[in-house]
């Protein structure tokens, strides 16, 4: 802690209860109290006059009080304190709900600077509980004031007394992170001044530029963490599997590999023969047979003497690759076992015996992998399927099963290439980017309730015909109105195809019960499978050629597109059928745009444009860590220059000697990995 830092608590006026709230801000010391950024401002700059004030708008005016405050109670816990204000040019009654106090301080005759909504109140205009402070000697407007975030308790004079004493003592006395040339490229203001104009704004232009100066800091302490990542990586020594002969492997696979794959593969054979540890990402589009490339990652491992893990989020996948792992590796005298949650000690047992006597060779298994308990004997080399839903952590928890072994990513979901370095800065990246041969893209509709009549004909008909059918719905029981819940749903979906077998899938069923379930419709027992998104990712049945989505429009479009995904796995010609297109016309345009193109990046790019950054970037949809002042996807620039700079800042300085500072904050950033969780 620097010599002007302190403890809240010792600052005069902050005991243990209102430390204890301001805890709760993760406000602990003066340091943090300067990262606490206001959550917005009130700009009571621009003073009007009363006459002038429009009803809806907000506004400041400078008004004396007329008459002193009443209370009016009317009824059992509504107290209303009404009182008026005016000024030259006219009336204003002010009124306060519950807090006769809140205007008690008024005094008859005093000048104030109110700020507030102004609304209609009869026939004059009034404010409700507008905020105000007295009107200093020689003050000509109002000020710009910040709002800062609160816990119960809490008040805004609060967090203004500590922001004050955080900056009078902190002033002169920051070493600014940012190097001095990199401020003057790009014209941001040093650090002092920044959180001067963060906290104590002049104008809100300068605040607008601070806050840059505060995105870009955060995005080149980000950037520089992932060079310092790769740096150490690079420098550190890995297994090295000679072996890389891969002709038995082919042929077990039992279909002739698309030249995306082969490239893929060739990639990671050559990353675990060079003697560092691979770090790989595969990312391709659904479909697109990324688990060919983790396959050949564990025939790389097994043939060289070691174990291979495969990690994946749901017991549905983990059971499904364990399944087709088996049927290639069997042939090749290789072993493959399943770990999951739901299996009981006694199994369990029995399979970490097995992995500890190394008699299992790959072990497929879901977040069950890497409880503490878990141990490997040889773990040579690791496989994180759908890696956008693992945080890094479970991954670097993975890894430490074993000494540095080989890693390899797999992730589905497609984001702009800045992102992408954004985010997998520290991996190296193989592409998919063909399809395997003989998929016919799914014929996409988006539609309203009128037709659903014809949908249910078209389901019953895909059936007679062989096929079978998905139906997605949002939630599991009848909960919102109108929302269809699965049980409810496939109620209703039996009398319209009688006699047709029709099976339900939920997150909320036990596993063994979801695997039963999911066992039935794979093998064909099963016509139609209600389900809710637990089969969003990677699930297999090459034999379903529809799916229907309900209330289509509430799910993101890259959900959507990973969702139909599940179809179009075979060689029936297949359907994806949205519900939802007559829920207005942002829905429908929404909607539209998986009608048009089956193009995962492009679906991704509309998502971006459409539903605007703040929800694409939910973290659980593309693994992004959370930043506190930028959304990077609506700074794509600006994270491209970060980027930049802190390539160029490692290439001509690997420890940032030059740079105390910004190197203090690098190694604080991923100490724990929290701030990529
Ligand atoms: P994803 O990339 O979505 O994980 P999968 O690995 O699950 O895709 O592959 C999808 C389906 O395509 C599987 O049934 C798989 O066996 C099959 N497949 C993969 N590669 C090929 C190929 N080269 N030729 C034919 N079928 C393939
Ligand atoms: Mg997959």
């Amino acid at each position: 802690m620097e010599a002007w830092d302190c403890p809240v608590r010792a600052v005069p006026g902050f005991g243990p209860k209102r430390s204890k709230m301001l805890e709760k801000l993760n406000i602990r010391t003066l340091s943090d109290a300067l990262r606490c950024y206001p959550r917005g401002y009130e700009d009571r700059t621009n003073v009007l006059p009363i006459a002038r004030l429009q009803a809806g708008e907000k506004a400041a005016v400078r008004a004396v009080v007329g008459v002193e405050p009443s209370v009016h109670r009317v009824r059992k816990g509504l107290e209303l304190t009404k009182l008026r204000i005016f000024d030259e040019s006219g009336v204003l009654e002010l009124v306060y709900f519950n807090n006769r106090y809140g205007a008690a301080q008024l005094r008859q005759g005093h000048e104030y600077i109110f700020y507030g909504r102004v609304e209609h109140s009869g026939r004059v205009k009034a404010m409700y509980a507008p905020s105000y402070e007295p009107v200093q000697p020689e003050q000509t407007g109002g000020r710009i004031v910040p709002v800062y975030p609160l816990t119960a308790g809490l008040r805004q004079s609060d967090l203004l007394r500590l922001t004050d004493v955080a900056l009078s003592r902190s002033s002169g006395q920051i070493e600014d992170p940012l190097p001095t040339a990199l401020r003057d490229k790009y014209g941001l203001p040093d650090l002092d001044s920044t959180l001067r104009q963060i906290h104590r704004p002049v104008s809100l232009a300068q605040t607008g530029l601070a806050r840059r100066r505060l995105m870009f800091e955060e995005l080149l302490l980000f950037s520089c963490g992932v060079q310092r990542l790769r740096q150490a990586r690079t420098q550190e020594k890995g297994l090295t599997f000679p072996e890389t002969g891969l002709d038995g492997f082919w042929q077990a696979i039992g279909f002739l590999p698309t030249q995306a794959q082969r490239r893929a593969v060739a990639d990671v054979a050559q990353d675990v023969a060079a003697g560092k540890p691979m770090n790989r990402l595969v990312q391709g589009d659904v479909g697109s047979g990324k688990t060919v490339v983790a396959a050949a990652l564990c025939m790389l491992a097994v043939q060289n003497g070691w174990q291979a893990a495969v990690m994946a989020p749901t017991e549905i996948l983990a059971a499904q690759h364990t399944v087709w792992l088996q049927k290639v590796f069997a042939p090749l005298g290789v072993s493959v076992v399943q770990m999951t949650g739901s299996m009981t000690a006694r199994a369990h047992n029995a399979v970490q015996q097995a992995i500890l006597d190394r008699t299992a060779q790959i072990v497929v298994g879901t977040h069950a992998l890497i409880q503490e308990k878990v141990q490997f004997a040889n773990l040579g080399a690791i496989v994180v399927d759908e890696q956008h839903r693992f945080g890094v952590a479970q991954r670097t928890a993975l890894r430490h099963k074993g000494q540095t072994p080989h890693t390899l990513v797999m992730s589905a979901t497609p984001i702009p290439r800045t992102l992408a370095l954004l985010l997998y800065g520290d991996l190296d990246v193989s592409i998919i980017d063909e399809l395997p041969p003989g998929r016919t893209p799914v014929k996409t509709y988006a539609v309203g309730e009128a037709m659903r009549p014809r949908i249910q004909a078209f389901m019953e008909k895909q059936i007679a015909a062989g096929g079978q059918v998905y139906v997605v719905c949002p939630l599991v029981e009848e909960g919102e109105s109108g929302l269809k819940s699965a049980e409810a749903y496939a109620h209703t979906l039996q009398s319209a195809l009688p006699g047709r077998r029709i099976g339900v899938l939920h997150g909320r069923m036990r596993p063994d019960a979801k695997r039963q379930m999911m066992a039935r419709f794979s093998g064909g027992n099963l016509d139609v499978l209600v389900a809710t998104t637990v089969i969003e990712v990677g699930v297999n049945v090459p034999n379903a050629n529809l799916m229907v989505v309900e209330d289509a429009d509430r799910f993101g479009l890259s959900q959507l597109h990973q969702l139909r995904g599940r179809v179009g796995r075979g060689r029936r010609e297949s359907y994806c059928i949205l519900f939802g297109a007559d829920k207005g016309q942002a829905a429908q345009d929404r909607l539209r745009v998986l009608t048009r193109t089956n193009d995962g990046f492009e679906i991704a790019r509309a998502d971006l444009a459409q539903r605007g950054p703040g929800e694409f970037f939910g973290k659980r949809q593309h693994g992004l860590p959370a930043f506190q002042t930028v959304d990077p996807t609506a700074e794509l620039a600006l994270v491209q220059c970060a980027q930049k700079e802190a390539e160029q800042l490692y290439a001509q300085d690997p420890t940032l000697a030059a740079y105390p500072a910004l190197a203090a904050r690098v190694e604080g950033l991923f100490r724990d990995d929290s701030v990529l969780n």
